[in-house]
């Protein structure tokens, strides 16, 4: 935001420009949160590889400051990697409802999304958003580490969205 203050000189307001921030708590809140997001490890199928090659150094999702955790206590992400079948559906919906608020999905590969390859099997779930509210989809099948980044950054930038509009919207990677 910028800033101006009557009766300064140009200089002076110059200075007070290029030194001082104004910004607002929710914006601040939302660019920690943004940048801190620690996702409940959530493999449930073969996306679930790519999701820890992600992890691992080559693509280093630390450095968005993306730290997986094994409690959902701990957790504001749920990366859904995988097929979700209906007997797995209540134990992640219990996980979902144990992570505390704010909080953010991304359902990751065709499988989490809307069934994948297994949509017309009796036993699978036809996508996670029909259990737990979704932010992101990715599409793959599996989708690359690359792409799972790419969605990571899109929630970022909607958490900051939701910061300034108060408004959710569903974000299609
Ligand atoms: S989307 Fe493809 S790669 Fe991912 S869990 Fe389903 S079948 Fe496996």
């Amino acid at each position: 935001m910028d800033v101006r203050i009557e009766g300064l000189t140009p200089d002076e307001q110059r200075e007070v420009g290029q030194n001082v921030l104004l910004t607002t708590l929710e914006q601040i809140k939302a660019w920690a949160r943004s940048n801190s997001l620690w996702p409940l490890t959530f493999g449930l199928a073969c996306c679930a590889i790519e999701m820890m090659a992600a992890g691992a150094p080559r693509y280093d999702l630390d450095r968005f400051g993306v730290i997986f955790r094994a409690s959902p206590r701990q957790a504001d992400l749920m990366i859904v990697a995988g097929t979700v079948t209906k007997k797995m559906a209540p134990i992640l919906r219990r996980l979902y409802d144990q992570m505390p608020e704010p909080k953010w999905v991304i359902a990751m590969g065709s499988c989490a999304t809307a069934g994948g390859p297994y949509v017309r099997s009796y036993s699978v779930v036809k996508g996670v958003d029909q259990i737990v509210p979704v932010d992101v989809y990715i599409p793959g099948c599996p989708p690359t580490p690359a792409a799972l980044i790419y969605g990571i950054q899109k929630l970022q930038e909607k958490i900051c969205a939701q910061a300034k509009t108060g408004k959710k919207k569903v974000t299609r990677s």
